[in-house]
Formats: C-alpha cells, sequence, structure tokens
C-alpha cells in the first residue's frame, strides 16, 4: 500500500554551483528569514511578562499562567505546521503562510488600549485591548508553528546526507535566532520599556515583514529541497470549488479562532498539549511498527530520548523569560557602562554570548571530528543540560549575595547567561541537527515538531516553576526586596540541582543511546 507520505523523495542536493563560503546560499536564506522572525518573536516575548503586569496589572502568578499558555501553544503547533508541510503544504509554501500570520499578529500586539487603573481595591482593564491582545497572540502561535519547524528542517535538507558540514550549518543557522534575539531584546526591549508598549511590539512587526520579504526574494534559493510533496493533489478540488491548498488556508484561519478560545484557559492548554503528545505517541508508534527497518526504528526511539531530555533543559532555559526577567527588574543593579539597562534588554546577553561563542563551536565540531574526538550527540545533550544546572546555581549563589544596597550585581546575572548558553550550544543547534539526520526522511518535519512539543510542555513547566517564585506587591505598589530574593534564590538552587542531576544521568546513558544511533553523527 502506498500513501503519499510513500511518495517521490525530494531531489539531492546540489553541492557546487549554488554555495557561498562553504555552505549552500539556501542557508543564507534560512539564516537571515529567521533572524528576523526570531526578531519580531523575541522583541514580543521579552516585553510579554512586564506588559501583563505592568501595563495590565496581571498577577505575577497569572502572567506567568498566561505565559506558560502562550508559550506551551506557540511551540506545540509546529507538530501540526511539521505535519502539514510532511504531507502537503511542503516547507516552502508553510514557511510564507506562518510568516503572514505572524506579521498581523506583532502588528496586532501595538495595539495596546487603555492602561489598566487600581479602583476601590480592584483592578480595571480594558477589555477590548486585552481580546485584540489575545487574538494576536493566537496568530502568533499559529505563524509560529507553520514557520518555525519547516524553516529548520530545510536548513537539513540542504546537505547531502552525511555531510559532515550539517553540524556547521546548523551552528551558524542557530546563530541567525540568537543576532535577532540579540537585537530585538536590546531595541524593542528598549522602546517598549521607555517609549511606550506599542512601539516595541510595533517594531517587533516591522521586523517580520522584514523577514518575509527575505524568505520571498530568497526562496529560489532553496534547490527545490521544499517543495510539496505531491503538487498535483494541492490543486485537487476537495469541497465545492475548493481545492486542498485553500481548505489548507481556511482551517489554518479556524484554527487561529481555535488558539484565541483556548489561550485564556491554561488547563485547556495542558489537555490540548496531552493530546497532541498521546496522537504523537501513538501516530509514531504505528509508524516505527509499520514502516521502518529495525536499525531507523531504534534510531527514531534514540531521537524521542534526545527530545525528551531536551525538556529538562528547556525548563531551566526558559526562565530567562520569566522569572529572570523580573528578578533583573526587581531585585538587580542594572546599571553597566555608564547606562541604566532594563530588564528586557538584558535579556539579550543571552542571544549575545550565543553569536560570541557560535563561531568557536562551529570551529570546534569539525576539528574534534577529523581528531576523533567529537563527543556524540547524547554525551553533548548531557553536557548541556549539566551547564543549565550550573548557571542556576551561579544565579542562586549571586542571590545571597546581594551588595550593600540590597540588590544583586549584575555580573552574577552576566556570569549567569554565560554557563547557560554553552549548555544552550551543547543542546539545541546539535538537537536541531539530530532531527534531521536521526529521523526517517519522510517524517522529519513531523519530528522538527515533536522537537518543538517538549519546549512547549517546558514553558508550561517553565512557568510553574517561575510561579513558585510570585511576590506580590505590597499596599504601595512596592516590592520587599529581601523577601524577593530569598524567593528566587530558593527556585534558583532547587533548579540547579535538578539540572546538574539530570545532565548526569543522561551523561551515564551515553553508551546505550549511542549504540542505538548506527553511527550517525
Ligand atoms: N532559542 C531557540 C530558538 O528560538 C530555541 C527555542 C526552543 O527550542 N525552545 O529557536
Amino acid at each position: 500500500m502506498t500513501t503519499s507520505l510513500d511518495a517521490a523523495p525530494p531531489p539531492a542536493p546540489q553541492t557546487s554551483t549554488s554555495e557561498l563560503w562553504g555552505h549552500p546560499k539556501g542557508l543564507y536564506v534560512c539564516f537571515f528569514t529567521e533572524m528576523w522572525e526570531r526578531f519580531s518573536f523575541y522583541g514580543m516575548k521579552v516585553l510579554l511578562l512586564l506588559y501583563l503586569t505592568k501595563y495590565h496589572l496581571f498577577t505575577d502568578a497569572a502572567g506567568y499562567d498566561l505565559l506558560g499558555a502562550y508559550a506551551g501553544l506557540v511551540y506545540a503547533m509546529p507538530v501540526i505546521g511539521g505535519l502539514v508541510a510532511d504531507r502537503y503544504l511542503g516547507m516552502r509554501k508553510s514557511v510564507v503562510l506562518g510568516g503572514i500570520l505572524l506579521c498581523c499578529g506583532h502588528l496586532g500586539m501595538a495595539f495596546e488600549g487603555e492602561q489598566a487603573r487600581v479602583i476601590d481595591g480592584g483592578v480595571v482593564q480594558d477589555a477590548l485591548s486585552i481580546e485584540v491582545f489575545y487574538f494576536s497572540l493566537a496568530l502568533i502561535v499559529m505563524g509560529v508553528g507553520f514557520l518555525k519547524p519547516n524553516i529548520s528542517t530545510i536548513v537539513g535538507r540542504l546537505y547531502p546526507d552525511g555531510d559532515a558540514r550539517q553540524d556547521s550549518g546548523f551552528t551558524l543557522f542557530y546563530m541567525g535566532i540568537n543576532v535577532g534575539a540579540f537585537l530585538s531584546a536590546l531595541v524593542c526591549g528598549w522602546l517598549g520599556e521607555t517609549h511606550g508598549w506599542n512601539w516595541g511590539f510595533g517594531a517587533a512587526g516591522v521586523g517580520m515583514l522584514i523577514g518575509l520579504g527575505v524568505f520571498l526574494s530568497g526562496q529560489r534559493h532553496l534547490q527545490g529541497q521544499a517543495e510539496p510533496r505531491d503538487p498535483p493533489a494541492l490543486r485537487r478540488r476537495v469541497l465545492g470549488a475548493l481545492n486542498l491548498e485553500a481548505v489548507i488556508h481556511a482551517a489554518v484561519i479556524c484554527g487561529v479562532f481555535v488558539v484565541w478560545y483556548l489561550i485564556r484557559r491554561p488547563v485547556a492548554v495542558h489537555w490540548t498539549m496531552h493530546a497532541t503528545a498521546t496522537a504523537l505517541v501513538l501516530g509514531m508508534g504505528w509508524f516505527l511498527w509499520t514502516r521502518c527497518t529495525r536499525q531507523q526504528a531504534q534510531q527514531m526511539l534514540v531521537l524521542t530520548a534526545l527530545i525528551l531530555f531536551s525538556m529538562v533543559f528547556w525548563a531551566l532555559y526558559e526562565q530567562t523569560y520569566g522569572s529572570w526577567i523580573l528578578f533583573s527588574d526587581r531585585v538587580m543593579e542594572r546599571e553597566a557602562f555608564g547606562i541604566e539597562w532594563t530588564a528586557s534588554q538584558l535579556a539579550s546577553l543571552g542571544a549575545f554570548f550565543i553569536f560570541v561563542l557560535s563561531p568557536l563551536f562551529a570551529w570546534l565540531w569539525p576539528r574534534l571530528d577529523r581528531a576523533g574526538r567529537n563527543p556524540s550527540t547524547p554525551a553533548k545533550f548531557g553536557l548541556g543540560i549539566v551547564f543549565a544546572g550550573l548557571s542556576f546555581v551561579v544565579l542562586a549563589i549571586g542571590a545571597r549575595s546581594p551588595g550593600n544596597s540590597g540588590m544583586v550585581a549584575l555580573w552574577w546575572f552576566v556570569a549567569a547567561y554565560f554557563v547557560l548558553e554553552v549548555g544552550e550550544l551543547l543542546l539545541s543547534p546539535i538537537g536541531l541537527s539530530a532531527v534531521t539526520s536521526l529521523s526517517v526522511p519522510r517524517v522529519v518535519s513531523l519530528m522538527m515538531g515533536a522537537w518543538f512539543l517538549a519546549s512547549a510542555y517546558s514553558e508550561v513547566v517553565a512557568a510553574w516553576l517561575g510561579k513558585l517564585s510570585s511576590v506580590e506587591p505590597g499596599a504601595d505598589g512596592g516590592i520587599d526586596v529581601a523577601h524577593a530574593l530569598s524567593r528566587y534564590a530558593d527556585l534558583f538552587s532547587n533548579l540547579g540541582w535538578i539540572g546538574l542531576g539530570a545532565g548526569v544521568v543522561v551523561l551515564l546513558l551515553t553508551p546505550i543511546l549511542r549504540r542505538g544511533m548506527h553511527g550517525v553523527k
């Protein structure tokens, strides 16, 4: 029996004519598209919790709940975006669709309405602007779902199988992600916190418009690797005058309304994620059983294990957009080089260290490889999680050693970010690369979706963990710094231990996992 999943594989990537600086030209198209997409994504994300708690006067707990629900959905949707791309739309069309939705969503965020006020001890919010805000978030969720997994999969497709440049290609791609994240935290964070939230969100929207423009003008360099599996099927009429492609677009629009409904209901979001994960596991079980050789099944199982481990890393990492933001806003000195940085701007430190360290790692892997000393993917994962744990140890020590002013010195935060980012580079780009090389090619976008689904779970867990450090302002609207510090310090040291413990477990399992990889690097 054949299904559309079994249709002809994409053409083999060409190697010589379409290269620039040792990599396929398409890599640079993906690099800049994703750079601008992440500019808009993180420009919005660094402002989100501050905007909710300071402008719409959400409590910390309600702010974390919404952050978790939004970020959970944003990373769960790539399962659907990946699946639809694998089976029907292809990656190129999916990226364009996602890009359009993202432009609408980010520009919608720039509508901020009236600031919430406290009247007779109760908070009065502008209901209409909050609805527009939720709808904009829904558009972003759907947009990321279609863009993010597929642009990452295209990168893997640009290299012939077993090409040693693939890990470096992903490290460079990852650098693009972080150039975007870095600039956006600086620009959107500064505009949003000092000139007005709508300026920050608006700037994010403009970034996404540029990203879409880059992709539309550069898509011819993708070497036909991102086309639909079965183009005539997309043109076939399936509903009255509507062809399949139009029906998919209509379904996506309906999906935006579903997400709009879900986003304010964290419990419903959790169940949606559980349902998605269950469907994915059942579908994968069926696929492994009926469509894979023994070796492919083992490789897919190793990939699944790696995806599960990545969850620990992301649950720690995502504190940077939650508890770390409120920590730096409330209990930390933020002055350096004569400038008082805003909390959202300081979130740029993560991306800054990534692109300082990326060239080093991009150089290191092929070199270690040639010397026969390249650590295996599971070992890199284990080390990555250990480093994430260590960064929390650093920050916990900082939180327990405030200066004379009672606030924590900025350099603890800088050091913690540095350590965390070494961990991120050990795990995240390597993970993307592992997805494309360990997955059976026919379901690679779907597995990329599964990779991001792990992030989705981590986002929910991260928000739940962040909530443990909630502090509510006193009657005068101020925060008790000493009390807040002790809550942050407790959370950070617990997370430090969790990271160290989990990382060591992964390192111990490395030999077993390596065997299941059957030589794939
Ligand atoms: N920071 C990376 C990105 O934006 C990874 C995010 C994730 O997978 N959770 O792509």
